[in-house]
């Protein structure tokens, strides 16, 4: 922890009189230098000025004030460096004991081989004095050396041995053994590359969920059981309105992508229609309530005249959505999954629904000849693990993170071959390990199609992830944060990510970070523009 120091000690913070006396007040005039700013008890007695004074010790606390925020920021930028040079020491140090071993081993093995060569010349030397009398007698040119069954022998244990110290030299050449502390590496030459723009709007609520309308102007929060309307720009938020009408915990917000609507769900298992009607005013459809238990997630198609609810009452909804005259019709339900609902995503041609689950599920789901969605197939997994997030990276090519506590950690493609969408092992991507906590379903995978980039987040980490051309996942950077409990959404323009940070049911506040992620050439710039706004 960094403390806020000042260089010079306060009895050397004398008036310019140099009477040597306390410092009792302190003049605000632009013209004034340095000393000429300090009054003693006799410097007071004959002064007179036009300009501010303030008492010593309020200005001492201004500046302590203005200090702590200070390091606060240090600290916490200081905060991300540090704990990946401690990741690296620790995967350096793993390292260092398997090489240990590897080593030993190694050594142990040659001197059994030295051991084992003198062995068989030991007992290569032997003889016995009748058998060799023997030869000596009856067959005299018996009597040299034959060195075929020494060569047999010699040759049978060098390939045993061979084999051994081979296959141990190729672990310690294994790249996999030094992949971990790479990727730590190549995250610390990234780790400031992305800038944060406005780094706290504190407030004393939850928040789950964020969207961003379209062109980046607006951002709506998830406030409790109410909604806050922003204006958003250029990274900075400024409060519009608060929107009311939920009546327990609000957990999804979309926003339309074609006009100034969206829907929002919740933890009174309903869900609404918003339309905006003038800058402060939005207007609220009917709740609708279909669903018996918590809304965990909600999509809509491109044409947005569909929506589908994902829910911890196990099933999906299907809805007719119709943001001009701002209702929802409700359809059909899909009911296949044993656990609640965690993710769902549509194919780029939305033939393809696929949803996953707490049943460990991944489910893909069909139209038929009338547009209605059916189930289709369960898809095999390779790790039989909960995954809060599923994502289509193209029609052939989908993602899906794993979840639980003590987990493989990773995140698996499934690509579609023979018509099914199968796992391609060779392509999953290996996330930071983490056994302390699992995953939330909060902070949705945010996919930018045009710059195949992709927001993941997974417990206390959220990932940059490029896609490459050969549809491998690439980690390009990674922040990490106290808690598994980030929210967080991407801006359209792939240009602004905000997050929340903090559970506020333990009374702590919540805040905005709002970096930038630049993204030209690939790379982006970094510092650090602290301005703190407190609420
Ligand atoms: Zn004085």
């Amino acid at each position: 922890m960094f403390q806020p120091k000042m260089i010079e000690l306060e009895k050397q913070l004398n008036c310019s009189q140099n009477h040597n006396e306390a410092i009792h007040m302190v003049v605000f005039d632009k013209k004034l230098k340095r000393q000429e700013r300090l009054l003693c008890n006799i410097c007071m007695e004959t002064f007179e000025s036009d300009s501010k004074t303030i008492g010593f010790k309020k200005v001492i606390e201004m500046i302590e004030y203005n200090q702590k925020n200070k390091v606060e920021n240090i600290q916490r930028l200081i905060k991300i460096d540090v704990e990946l040079v401690e990741q690296l020491l620790n995967e350096f140090h793993i390292i260092k004991q398997k090489l240990n071993q590897e080593l030993d081993q190694l050594i142990f093995n040659s001197l059994e081989w030295i051991k084992s060569l003198n062995d068989i010349g030991t007992i290569n030397s032997q003889y016995s004095f009748f058998d060799e009398l023997e030869v000596l007698i009856n067959n005299p040119q018996q009597n040299i050396f034959n060195s075929q069954q020494l060569i047999e022998s010699i040759t049978k244990l060098n390939n045993s041995l061979f084999n051994k110290i081979n296959q141990k030299l190729s672990t310690l050449k294994n790249i996999q053994l030094y992949s971990q502390s790479e990727l730590i590496l190549q995250n610390l030459d990234l780790s400031h590359h992305y800038k944060i723009i406005d780094n706290s709007i504190r407030q004393s609520v939850s928040c789950f969920a964020i969207s961003f309308n379209q062109s980046g102007s607006l951002m709506i929060s998830a406030s409790n059981h109410n909604i806050k309307v922003w204006e958003f720009m250029q990274g900075r938020l400024k409060e519009i309105t608060t929107l009311n009408g939920h009546t327990e915990t609000i957990s999804c917000l979309q926003f339309s992508k074609k006009s100034n609507s969206f829907v929002s769900g919740g933890y009174d298992n309903s869900i609404r229609c918003w339309k905006q009607i003038n800058e402060k005013e939005w207007q609220s459809s009917q709740s609708y309530q279909q669903h018996t238990n918590f809304i965990n997630c909600l999509i809509f198609n491109q044409s947005e005249n569909q929506l589908v609810s994902g829910a911890v009452d196990y099933s999906i909804k299907i809805w007719q959505i119709d943001f001009i005259n701002n209702q929802l019709t409700y359809l059909y339900s899909l009911n296949k999954h044993t656990n609640s609902i965690y993710s769902l995503c549509f194919n780029q041609l939305e033939n393809t629904l696929v949803s996953c689950g707490g049943d460990n599920q991944i489910i893909i789901w069909k139209q038929d000849n009338n547009q209605k969605w059916q189930f289709e197939y369960v898809v095999t997994q390779n790790i039989q693990e909960s995954g809060c997030r599923l994502q289509f990276i193209n029609d052939d090519q989908l993602i899906w993170v794993t979840g639980i506590q003590v987990s493989k950690d990773c995140i698996s493609i499934f690509e579609l071959r023979n018509g099914k969408y199968q796992e391609n092992l060779d392509k999953q991507l290996q996330l930071i390990k983490n056994d302390n906590v699992s995953d939330l379903n909060l902070f949705p995978i945010f996919y930018n199609k045009e710059k195949k980039l992709m927001i993941v987040k997974h417990k206390q980490h959220v990932y940059l992830i490029k896609i490459t051309n050969e549809g491998y996942l690439k980690i390009i950077t990674q922040i990490k944060y106290e808690s598994n409990s980030i929210q967080g959404a991407l801006s359209n323009d792939g240009r602004y990510l905000v997050r929340v940070w903090g559970w506020v049911g333990v009374g702590f506040g919540v805040g905005w970070e709002v970096p930038l992620l630049c993204t030209q050439q690939g790379r982006a710039r970094v510092d650090f523009g602290g301005q703190t706004t407190s609420f």
